[in-house]
């Protein structure tokens, strides 16, 4: 680090900010002050514009890999919302986190840990050079006349055969919504997917990192999100349904809570009762439940037969035998049956349904649900495990690896923007962050998006602008009567349905 942010580092106390006030910005876009140390690398210092990500820029440590400040967006719920700061865009570990939207990191009310409480000693002070892109309002691309009104033609189109798919599902792309990973705003590696496959990567390779629950755990409904704590009310992770590994809504999770609630553990006085086809639980005389075994990592009713024979008919629990009866036995509660009513249709469902009966709707939550943690029992794990998990908190971006190539990294599921609105965007992400492009990446790109094959594309690029200066810049890219423009008419083509079948001349 060098000297200036070494400056910056210690200036925490109030003559340190006094200190810091009178440094002129020697290099950078934006300081980071007051965060506290960690043992895997420090956020304070100075941070430089390195792109952008929801519509606002992204701050990269200055000599370092990361950490990163960057803006998510409530395209996960409004908890999410807000400004970052972690080792990784979109990664799983994060530092800090302020709930503000603004177009630039606030300079105070910064929380670290990122779900505690507001630092009050954290600043980021952003430079006034950049502090004009505040008042831009965000933002489409500004695009030129000749690709919004590209004019028209006849759509050049190719048997499907030879279009380029999916590397997965061998869907042709261009029709599909190509997606690339992304990794710190830089290209994982130069592969195309459908937005299908793209996304089941993501989930399959994230659902490796779900972890069963364990005795002791917490669930509870934190910030808005069904969460999983540890014993002393530490935040472990989301509590998400395993096959999906999406987490669990409030109303899911107030049905998770709800049946959790009717299994109650054994106490001193409870009777056990063979009664025809069932074994019963009695307290004080009165019936109090049924009695399930917990085998192994799951819970079953107990058969009245097994009670006769175990000798438990009648069986009262006392002091000495409580511990090894818990152990393996818990009551399920019986009582006033749970319903909860559709939003939708209005249909009574039971609790124990995930979805309405009738038309399928998510059960809606019908009171503000606890915030304080629910501990799980033996019973409460085995009666969550075979539907639920714990998945380490936050995971846009997830540890992954291009089943093609083999690349793994932290990475996102990027959809390729579309040319005719975002042709900067387009240019930077097919020519991996190069200030110019050669014609066969060129091909390749256009052809994630054309109804054309890589090589096809690559003749029509030679052919009609094989006289400009190779590797293309953005700008000749983007010149009127250039590549762009050519492309922008077939896509307008396109939608406008004027096809033309032109594969035999190739
Ligand atoms: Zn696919
Ligand atoms: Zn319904
Ligand atoms: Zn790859």
């Amino acid at each position: 680090m060098g000297n200036a942010t070494g400056a910056f580092e210690d200036s925490a106390c109030c003559s340190g900010v006094v200190h810091w006030l009178r440094l002129p910005f020697t290099q950078g876009d934006l300081l980071v002050t007051g965060f506290p140390r960690r043992s895997n690398g420090s956020a304070n210092g100075a941070y430089a514009i390195r792109g952008e990500h929801h519509g606002r820029p992204v701050f990269q440590r200055i000599g370092s890999k990361g950490p990163f400040i960057y803006f998510w967006d409530d395209r996960d719920g409004e908890s999410w919302c807000g400004w970052w700061l972690g080792p990784i865009l979109g990664g799983a570990e994060v530092w800090g986190y302020h709930p503000k939207e603004d177009m630039m990191p606030p300079e105070y009310g910064w929380r670290s840990p990122w779900h505690g409480e507001d630092s009050k000693v954290i600043r980021m002070s952003v430079s006034g050079r950049v502090s004009l892109l505040e008042v831009r309002p965000k933002k489409k691309e500004v695009v030129p006349k000749w690709i919004a009104e590209p004019g028209f033609g006849e759509a050049l189109t190719e048997d499907a055969q030879l279009l380029q798919s999916c590397c997965i599902c061998l869907e042709p792309l261009w029709n599909a919504e190509p997606s690339v990973f992304l990794t710190n705003l830089q290209r994982l590696c130069p592969h195309y997917f459908c937005s299908q496959c793209a996304k089941r990567i993501v989930v399959e390779q994230t659902s490796l990192g779900l972890q069963p629950f364990k005795e002791d755990m917490q669930i509870a409904f934190l910030d808005g999100l069904a969460s999983v704590l540890d014993a002393k009310g530490g935040r472990l992770g989301d509590l998400v349904w395993t096959e999906t590994a999406r987490r669990l809504t409030d109303g899911e999770l107030y049905l998770v809570f709800s049946q959790l609630e009717l299994l109650v553990e054994l106490e001193v006085g409870m009777e056990f009762r063979r009664c025809q086809d069932q074994a019963l639980v009695l307290q004080k005389g009165v019936l109090f439940g049924c009695l399930l075994l917990l085998q192994g990592r799951s819970l079953r009713r107990v058969h009245p037969e097994e009670l006769s024979i175990e000798g438990l008919d009648h069986a009262v629990v006392q002091p000495g035998t409580l511990i090894p009866l818990r152990r393996r036995f818990v009551v399920y509660k019986g009582g006033e049956i749970q319903f909860w009513r559709c939003q939708r249709c209005s249909f009574e469902n039971s609790s124990s349904d995930f979805g309405c009966k009738l038309c399928g709707s998510p059960p809606s939550c019908p009171q503000d649900l606890p915030q304080e943690g629910r501990r799980l029992g033996l019973a409460g794990v085995a009666a969550l495990r075979s539907r639920f998990a714990m998945r380490p908190q936050l995971h846009w971006a997830v540890q992954l690896k291009c089943p093609l190539c083999r690349i793994a990294a932290v990475a996102l599921v990027v959809p390729v923007p579309l040319l005719d609105q975002a042709p900067k965007e387009w240019f930077d992400l097919v020519s991996q962050q190069k200030s110019t492009i050669s014609q066969s990446d060129l091909a390749q790109g256009l052809s994630v998006i054309l109804p054309l094959s890589v090589d096809r594309l690559g003749v029509e690029v030679q052919r009609r602008f094989g006289h400009l200066v190779w590797p293309l810049t953005f700008d000749d890219f983007l010149g009127e009567g250039g590549p762009a423009q050519w492309a922008c008419r077939q896509l307008h083509a396109l939608r406008s349905g004027r096809h033309a079948q032109v594969a035999e001349e190739v």
